[in-house]
């Protein structure tokens, strides 16, 4: 072999303008040659002495995959025989060569989609737009097998763009870009090309070797010590919220489609994931701001309130001395129960937005046996003026529970106070405590009003109360049952209940037993 033959590679390719090699690969036809020497512009591999040549390319539908050639200091080499030969030969060569290009192909692909799968899923996986940022960059640097990332966020009346994180490849030490501070401002104005991007929703692509590369660009790339970067519009809901910077500072870099593909992809994802963490963010400021107004709104109205409920009773007393009529009796009554009602209003909605801003700070290990008699206890003066009869049953050991007790006081409560309120005068009450170690159980059983089943979908709903007939005296807010609900699942148990109109109902709800030798959950975490 010449040799030149074995510098033929892929960046330094065989001449397909020349020689029978050449045709061969353009027209797909096969090519014999005779008297090599005398043909212009030949282009032989063994030598001087070459003679003749046989070119067969390797075609897969309709397309050359490359050409097999033969060469011979004999003029007589090759004939129709063995040009036949070869070509069936070329044509299994073919298919292999085909089936071992679609193979890279597909693994390539596979790997390209392994490659987006994992960036989409870490920058997914987390709600804080801090994070979301960072892994937004590291994605796009490590996906595209670059040396950097940023984030800028766009500030389109100003055409402005501030940096907002920056990333930079771990292995891509011997890199030589100069990243930006934080917070750096990017006029965009100058950027004719940058400008075109943001108006396109699509990347661009600039390479410091590209003569086509504005002056000004070049200028920020060299500023930069930047090869080649890719500026990637992120967009959601038709809106840019922001930019990515991809940059290479170790070589040149062409960006291939395969790259602006997955760059697009990723580009999506990302613009999602910001636009849910914002949302997030400002969910979470409204929930603040929700949860101080409530507070708030509702120590505001405590106040007048205990006015207004005062005011009745020493109208009342002044009523009495100049005697009242039963006009009057019945409308100082009637403020009287609806000052009750919004004081319970106020006094529930306020317990219930404690419960939902409550850090575990305050949980403990607490018997829950111990608990239940004192709610009990206390609520046994309200069933005696319904002439009501309350039964406790509970186990007298294995009943540690961990979680908050001002919660969990209000929950049994809650239930105990619905049964006697939902039951007539001279019923019966039970509540049982059992426990395994797998849970506590507590429930309280009534032969009460009952809960006709088109209601009992709805009684967990804030504010819902099931009118019953015989139950529409009773003064209630509807929050006592999505408090209870609220509490015991965020003590990671359940509630549940049963209930048959004019028969009675039974509420109960189950908890994990504390966790052996006093260890919390958050210790075993
Ligand atoms: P409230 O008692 O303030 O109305 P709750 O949220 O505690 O609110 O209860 C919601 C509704 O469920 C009540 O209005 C009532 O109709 C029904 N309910 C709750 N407990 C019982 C019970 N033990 N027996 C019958 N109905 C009940």
């Amino acid at each position: 072999l010449l040799p030149d033959v074995l510098n033929w590679t892929e960046r330094n390719p065989w001449p397909l303008d020349r020689g029978a090699i050449g045709r061969a690969a353009r027209t797909g036809e096969v090519q014999i040659v005779r008297a090599l020497d005398m043909e212009a512009g030949a282009y032989y591999f063994i030598g001087e002495d070459s003679r003749a040549q046989l070119c067969v390319p390797l075609v897969m539908r309709g397309e050359v995959l490359g050409v097999v050639t033969l060469e011979s200091n004999d003029d007589a080499a090759f004939d129709a025989h063995t040009s036949n030969f070869l070509e069936r030969l070329a044509q299994r060569a073919a298919v292999a060569l085909d089936n071992a290009r679609l193979f890279r192909q597909s693994e390539q692909l596979a790997d390209d989609m392994a490659v987006l799968y994992s960036a989409g899923r870490a920058i997914t996986a987390t709600l804080e737009r801090d994070e979301v940022l960072k892994r937004i960059a590291q994605s796009m640097a490590v996906a595209l097998e670059c040396s950097s990332a940023m984030i800028l966020d766009y500030q389109p009346e100003r055409l402005e763009a501030q940096v907002l994180v920056v990333y930079r490849v771990g292995t891509a030490r011997n890199s030589q870009e100069v990243l930006p501070p934080l917070k750096t401002v990017l006029p965009l104005g100058d950027y004719s090309t940058l400008i075109d991007a943001l108006a396109r929703r699509r990347p661009v692509i600039l390479r410091a070797a590209d003569a086509h590369t504005p002056a000004m660009e070049l200028d920020l790339m060299q500023q930069m010590g930047v090869q080649a970067m890719m500026l990637m519009p992120l967009v959601a809901q038709e809106e840019v919220v922001g930019l990515a910077l991809v940059i290479e500072g170790r070589q040149d870099r062409v960006f291939s489609p395969n790259d602006i593909f997955k760059a697009e992809t990723l580009g999506s994802q990302a613009s999602v994931a910001l636009c849910q963490a914002l949302l997030y963010n400002e969910v979470r400021e409204l929930e603040k701001l929700k949860s101080e107004m409530i507070r708030m709104a509702s120590h505001d109205l405590r106040n007048p309130l205990g006015n207004l409920m005062g005011y009745v009773e020493l109208l009342d007393m002044s009523f009495r001395r100049t005697g009242k009529t039963s006009e009057q009796d019945e409308f100082l009554n009637n403020v009287r129960r609806s000052a009750k009602i919004m004081q319970s209003l106020i006094d529930d909605l306020l317990t219930l937005e404690r419960v939902e801003s409550e850090r575990e700070a305050q949980w403990q290990v607490f018997d829950l046996g111990a608990l239940v008699y004192e709610v009990v206890e206390a609520a046994r003066s309200s069933a005696n003026l319904k002439r009501q009869i309350v039964r406790l049953e509970r186990a007298a050991t294995g009943t540690l529970a961990y979680g908050s007790v001002t919660q969990l006081r209000q929950v049994i409560a809650n239930l105990v106070g619905n049964a006697i309120k939902y039951t007539p005068d001279e019923g019966q009450i039970e509540v049982s405590l059992s426990g395994s170690d797998e849970r506590l159980e507590v429930i309280v059983r009534d032969n009460g009003y009952g809960i006709s089943p088109e209601r009992q979908v709805r009684i967990f709903e804030r504010f819902y109360r099931a009118r019953e007939p015989g139950t529409d005296h009773i003064v209630g807010t509807g929050l006592g049952l999505s408090l209870v609900k609220t509490v015991v699942e965020r003590h990671s148990g359940q509630v549940w209940f049963e209930s048959t109109p004019g028969v009675g109902s039974a509420f109960g709800f189950w908890l994990p037993p504390a966790p052996p030798q006093g260890r919390t959950n958050r210790d075993r975490a």
